[in-house]
């Protein structure tokens, strides 16, 4: 049970797990420190809910293994030394100068997070093209989202998900593809249950494994691993053969139907239930349900972007809702549910791929338009795009890669095929380690350390699933002598004023406002030019685009920017835009969406003789990641204390293996210890571990990468079981 504490205060803010994005309040003790947490019952987004890690937020703050203070060190591995923020901070631009003098300015490379403030992206961003000079820097994002991205971007000309968590209310039929809502985004799917109290109507669920959002659907779709675009691309067949497609919509608003409909000729589902794994008269059945729903909509998460095809997938479901009519209405959505708090946020304001506010590195008016916006010539930054961060790892291999710095992202557990990415580690002549955590493993490999300040001692904006940008308030002191990484970055950009004299705005809000700034323009969507902090915390959240002429407008027709009269806009769905391209206008050259034709290649590593199981990874609701916070929260680990590995009870019987025992499971790359819980989640040849815990499944992930989106097939692996003589 919770422990129930005399609060003196609560205070609002936005809880920085998952991207659902829930207003979360914080509640103070007499003496100021964090006593419990409650979800803001006045926020559209949780209605007042928390799931298991929001609840137990208070544990966080005073959790073990947070960095006090800069620690420096000749070599990884030797015992650090305390050191000040001055000589932490003047040995790392030094060695990001040396480094880049020695070996040209693309030697060195910036990974961050989905779990930064927005504003901290802008401004590493700005820091790392506008004065480091270079475009090899990438989100963690590159593991969980880019693949959405890629197709968004593909299909609508750009990035930025088209539906909202209100679309629930007006669907007609959901379909989900590799998402487990329950245990990933466990308030989505309370708002999805809330919906089907109100009014009934079919869930789909399309996922090998019988996870938790599968026990629930009305038809659970077990596919063979890495088959979703032949599952899809046969559903189109059946629609357009049987003249269910939405005519008027694809003449009005897509180009492309011809070519699509040549390519379905050849995924009849009599041929493609033997690739997909789905009986055909299933494949119609679902087909027919989704077209003929009056609004049906797709949500995906992991299931889909973690392949070496995750981008084609996300084309695929974007193509079945473009040939139905279902984008831009309610309740009619291509919604991918992204992963970390502000995963959106890296999208939206820095990337290897982009420019701030998604504006484009190949396009000379955008390179033109940002650089004279910071004050730069454009040719400082180059305009081909950088590393993604899978791609950093193969160049620190290959000597491309020299020097790294590693914001609040832990890849000695979260990358895949981890036997190769300690080699690489080993190989940096410099790298700087940034976190809340000094116990972070990837901390073991490093020469800097600076501490950061946990979120919730920092002030700035996410961007949830829903493009919904939310306030997150500083409701404590940074611990000892940690720092916002806002303070950090800003710090790191005067010791590269010698390169370009840039102006780095000294608050978080001045750095909004550059952001709405640059975001202004005729007909773009990520317009966030009439938000204010102020506006977004009065409001609990907005979502984009959100133009000054909008917010003139609402203020009229209320009358004033206080607090109560923006909760009486947010409560009659005024505020913001709930949905993009309902005006069938998308960001292409012609403004017409694209069908694009996406043929299956099986580049999958699949199951053989020697390896013959199939290897599949994702969360548990208890953690977050890389454990570097839930690991140091008791109830979470009590709940989820271990690594453990799913298997069929007759395939274990076959192996001759008992639940709970321990197996030792090796593929490709390298070999994992687990304990076995049988369980009929999985199918014969099946098995699932968790994705969170260090030297475990990422020991033995694959980790090929999707040509577009340069994401890692994390959940299509082959590997072999040997049973642990436990005498
Ligand atoms: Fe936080 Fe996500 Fe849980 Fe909401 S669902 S409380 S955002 S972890």
């Amino acid at each position: 049970s919770i422990p129930v504490k005399a609060v003196k205060e609560w205070k609002y803010t936005t809880c920085n797990y998952c991207s659902t994005g829930c207003a979360i309040e914080i509640g103070l003790g007499e003496d100021g420190n964090v006593v419990t947490s409650r979800g803001h019952a006045g926020a559209d987004v949780n209605r007042g809910k928390l799931c298991i890690k929001g609840l137990l937020e208070a544990e966080l703050f005073t959790s073990p293994g947070r960095g006090t203070l800069p620690l420096m060190r000749e070599k990884a591995h030797l015992p650090f030394q305390p050191t000040s923020w001055d000589a932490a901070l003047d040995k790392t631009a030094a060695k990001i100068k040396e480094i880049q003098a020695k070996y040209g300015r693309d030697s060195f490379a910036v990974v961050s997070t989905g779990q930064l403030l927005t504003e901290e992206f802008y401004t590493l961003g700005k820091l790392v093209r506008g004065q480091i000079g270079t475009n090899n820097y990438d989100g963690n994002t590159t593991l969980c989202m880019a693949s959405a991205v890629s197709g968004y971007k593909r299909s609508f000309g750009s990035d930025g998900p088209p539906g909202c968590y209100d679309d629930f209310e007006h669907t007609h039929c959901l379909m989900a593809f590799g998402s487990n809502l329950p245990e990933q985004h466990p308030i989505i799917y309370w708002r999805l249950k809330e919906a089907l109290e109100k009014r009934k109507f079919p869930i789909i669920v399309v996922d090998p494994r019988v996870t938790m959002l599968a026990q629930f659907a009305d038809i659970h779709l077990p596919l063979t691993p890495g088959t979703d675009t032949v599952l899809i691309n046969s559903m189109m067949h059946v629609i357009l053969k049987e003249g269910l497609e939405d005519k008027a919509y694809i003449a009005a608003h897509t180009n492309g139907i011809e070519d699509l409909r040549t390519l379905l000729q050849d995924y009849d589902p009599k041929t493609a239930q033997h690739v997909c794994g789905i009986d055909e008269d299933r494949i119609r059945q679902v087909a027919r349900l989704y077209a003929k729903a009056p609004a049906a909509m797709s949500i995906w998460t992991m299931g889909i972007n973690q392949s070496t095809h995750g981008s084609d997938g996300v084309v695929c479901i974007n193509n079945l809702n473009l040939i139905t009519g279902n984008i831009g209405k309610p309740g009619g959505t291509s919604l991918s549910i992204t992963g970390q708090c502000n995963a959106m946020g890296t999208r939206e304001w820095s990337s290897c791929s982009g420019l701030p506010g998604y504006r484009l590195l190949e396009k000379e008016k955008d390179r033109k338009t940002v650089a004279d916006f910071w004050g730069i010539d454009e040719s400082f930054f180059p305009p081909a795009r950088g590393l993604a961060q899978t791609d950093i790892f193969p160049a620190i291999e290959t000597g491309e890669i020299k020097g790294l710095w590693l914001v609040a992202t832990n890849p000695m557990t979260s990358m895949p095929n981890q036997p190769r990415i300690r080699k690489a580690m080993e190989k940096l002549e410099f790298l700087v380690v940034q976190d809340v955590y000094e116990d972070v493993e990837t901390n073991q490999h490093s020469h800097v350390y600076l501490p950061a300040a946990v979120w919730a001692e920092k002030e700035g904006c996410h961007t949830n699933t829903e493009r919904r940008v939310n306030l997150t308030r500083n409701v404590l002191k940074p611990f000892a002598d940690s720092k916002p990484d806002f303070w950090i970055f800003n710090e790191m950009s005067k010791r590269f004023q010698d390169r370009n004299v840039i102006h780095f705005p000294p608050t978080v809000e001045g750095a909004f406002n550059e952001m709405r700034e640059l975001s202004k323009g005729e007909g773009r969507t990520l317009d966030i030019s009439g938000m204010t902090h102020a506006r977004i915390e009065a409001a609990r959240g907005i979502q984009w685009p959100y133009s000054e002429a909008q917010a003139a407008e609402d203020e009229a027709r209320i009358g004033a920017a206080e607090a109560g009269h923006y909760d009486m806009l947010r409560r009659h769905d005024f505020l913001g835009s709930p949905r993009l391209y309902g005006d069938g206008k998308f960001q292409t050259p012609d403004g017409r969406a694209k069908l694009i034709p996406v043929r299956f290649v099986n580049n999958n590593e699949c199951p053989d003789g020697e390896y013959p199981f199939w290897l599949n990874s994702g969360r548990v609701v208890e953690h977050f990641h890389t454990r570097t916070r839930t690991g140091k929260i008791g109830n979470c680990n009590k709940f989820s204390p271990t690594p453990y590995m799913e298997m069929n009870p007759d395939a274990a019987a076959e192996l001759g293996i008992q639940h709970q025992s321990y197996v030792r499971v090796i593929s490709r790359r390298g070999d994992a210890v687990v304990m076995v819980q049988l369980t009929q989640r999985v199918g014969r040849n099946m098995l699932f571990i968790p994705f969170h815990f260090h030297d475990c499944v990422n020991r033995l992930t694959l980790g090929l990468l999707d040509p577009y989106s340069r994401q890692p097939a994390f959940k299509q692996n082959a590997c072999r079981i040997e049973p642990i003589d436990q005498q």
